[in-house]
C-alpha cells in the first residue's frame, strides 16, 4: 500500500478530528492536530500555553512561527514507521501550506500527498459546534456530540468511551467565537486554495454533512485506500 500524507482542509466543526480518528483506526495512520497540541500546552500551563490561550479563546489564529515549530516537532518525534499522516486543521494559512509542502518534500518524499476539502453549510456547523463536547484528557481529546440520536453521543453521559475522563465544552466553541473562527478560516482558505491551484494540485472534496461512516467511505474511495 502506498503511504499517504493527507491534508484535511475544512472549517471548525466540519468533522476533521472525528474522521482523523476513524482513519487512524482503520488505516493505521497518525494524526497531527495542531489544535490538540495547542490545547495540550494550555492544559499543561506551559509558557507557550499561557501565550496562546487568549488568542484561541478569541477565535484568532496562533502565529505561523509557533505553529510551524509545532509541526516540525511533531514530525521529528513521529516520522518513523508511519503508514500515513493526516494534517488535521493545519495548514491554515498560505505560509503554513508552503512550510508543510517543504516538510513533505524532505521527510515524506515517498508518500502520496492528498488534499481533502470538507464542505459543510454554516448552519450545520453552528449546530454541531454548539453540541460538541471533547474529552478533557489532553492525551485523548476525542470528540463527541450531546445531540440525541447523534452517532457521536458518548455511551455514558459526559464520560469518554475510550478513557472514561469527563467530557468538556471547549471554551472557543461558543456561537460568537465560532462566527469569528469561520470568518478567519474562510479568509485564509481562499488564499490556500489559490496557492494549491497555482501549484497545479488537485483538491478532493467530500460532503461532510453526510453521516460519519458515509464520509469515511467517500474518503476511502477518493484516496484509493
Ligand atoms: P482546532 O482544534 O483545529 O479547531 O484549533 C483550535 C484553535 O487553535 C484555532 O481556533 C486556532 O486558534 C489554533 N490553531 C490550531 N491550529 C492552528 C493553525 N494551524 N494555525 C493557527 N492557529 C491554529
Amino acid at each position: 500500500m502506498i503511504k499517504k500524507a493527507v491534508i484535511f482542509l475544512g472549517p471548525p466543526g466540519a468533522g476533521k478530528g472525528t474522521l482523523s480518528a476513524v482513519c487512524e483506526k482503520e488505516f493505521n495512520w497518525k494524526h497531527l492536530s495542531t489544535g490538540n497540541v495547542c490545547r495540550e500546552h494550555i492544559l499543561n500551563k506551559t509558557d507557550l500555553g499561557q501565550e496562546i490561550a487568549s488568542l484561541i479563546s478569541q477565535g484568532k489564529l496562533v502565529p505561523d512561527q509557533i505553529i510551524m515549530q509545532m509541526i516540525e516537532m511533531w514530525i521529528v518525534t513521529h516520522q518513523y514507521n508511519l503508514d500515513g499522516i493526516i494534517f488535521d486543521g493545519t495548514p491554515r494559512t498560505v505560509e503554513q501550506s508552503v512550510f508543510v509542502d517543504k516538510m513533505l518534500e524532505v521527510q515524506f518524499r515517498n508518500f502520496e500527498t492528498l488534499i481533502i476539502k470538507f464542505e459543510v453549510d454554516e448552519d450545520v456547523l453552528m449546530n454541531r459546534i454548539e453540541s460538541r463536547v471533547v474529552c478533557g484528557n489532553k492525551d485523548c481529546q476525542r470528540v463527541y456530540s450531546t445531540q440525541s440520536g447523534n452517532s457521536l453521543q458518548s455511551k455514558q453521559l459526559m464520560k469518554c468511551d475510550v478513557c472514561n475522563h469527563d467530557l468538556v465544552h471547549r471554551p472557543d466553541d461558543s456561537r460568537e467565537t465560532l462566527k469569528k473562527r469561520l470568518d478567519v478560516y474562510y479568509q485564509h482558505e481562499k488564499d490556500m486554495l489559490q496557492y494549491y491551484k497555482d501549484q497545479g494540485r488537485k483538491i478532493l472534496v467530500v460532503n461532510a454533512q453526510d453521516p460519519v461512516d458515509q464520509v469515511f467511505k467517500n474518503i476511502k474511495h477518493i484516496s484509493n485506500c
